[in-house]
């Protein structure tokens, strides 16, 4: 019996450096280069398996809705979906960081209602509700940092990994508001429907994971 065909959504960019070797260690590698290519769909050394190659933000959607049936997703990314439709079986331990709260070096927080800016909308105003703090959601699109230096935020939630972005534009990490890795997700009905197949890929990501630690 022939292999129904199978398509897995990866998040491009950083997140992706990460998730080919881990691919790789578990026995899954693309028929070509994805870094020298413009293509977005991509097949592997296994022919019923095809990888997407989107914007990390677009993964839950294709999975979710069915069109990708599996994904490889950060924290944050599913945090803000709120990721209803979908599984999340493994954690890949990869492209590890922080979602933090930062502000301006040694600025003090206005007693009122503290402006926040993000383009973790739905993150923040959840944090701020169960802090019981009152706060205004500026959603940006990039560059955070800016936000404070130019008066529009008090505060800005963003991901922080070395912390460096942050420095060199005189912020500093305050609080912690999730710890932050890549995620395998599953769509729902490709888990009713395709489970056979994805069951060894599942296995092979997971013993690749447990092999690195
Ligand atoms: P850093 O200067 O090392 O703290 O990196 C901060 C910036 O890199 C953040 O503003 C993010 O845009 C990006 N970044 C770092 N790590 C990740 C990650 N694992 N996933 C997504 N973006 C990241």
């Amino acid at each position: 019996m022939s292999l129904q065909p199978l398509t897995i959504a990866l998040s491009k960019g950083r997140i992706l450096d990460d998730t080919l070797p881990l691919f790789a260690e578990a026995g899954i590698v693309p028929a070509e280069d994805i870094n020298k290519s413009r293509k977005l769909i991509f097949d592997t050394n296994h022919e019923h398996i095809k990888l997407v190659v989107i914007r990390a933000t677009d993964v839950p959607t294709y999975v979710e809705y069915g069109a990708a049936d599996m994904g490889v997703a950060g924290k944050d990314v599913l945090m803000e979906y709120g990721s209803n439709g979908l599984y999340e079986p493994l954690d890949l331990n990869i492209a590890r960081c922080r979602l933090m709260t930062a502000a301006l070096k040694d600025a003090v927080e206005p007693k009122g209602r503290l402006k926040v800016a993000t383009k973790f909308v739905n993150v923040a105003k959840r944090y701020y509700a169960e802090q019981g703090r009152q706060a205004d959601i500026i959603k940006l699109y990039g560059g955070m940092e800016l936000a404070p230096i130019m008066g529009l935020a008090d505060v800005i939630v963003d991901i922080v990994d070395t912390g460096n972005t942050l420095k060199a534009n005189g912020l500093e990490a305050r609080d912690l508001i999730a710890p932050i890795s890549s995620r395998l997700v599953v769509g729902q009905a490709a888990m009713k429907m395709k489970h056979k197949q994805i069951q060894p890929i599942l296995e092979q990501l997971a013993a690749a994971v447990a092999r690195r630690r």
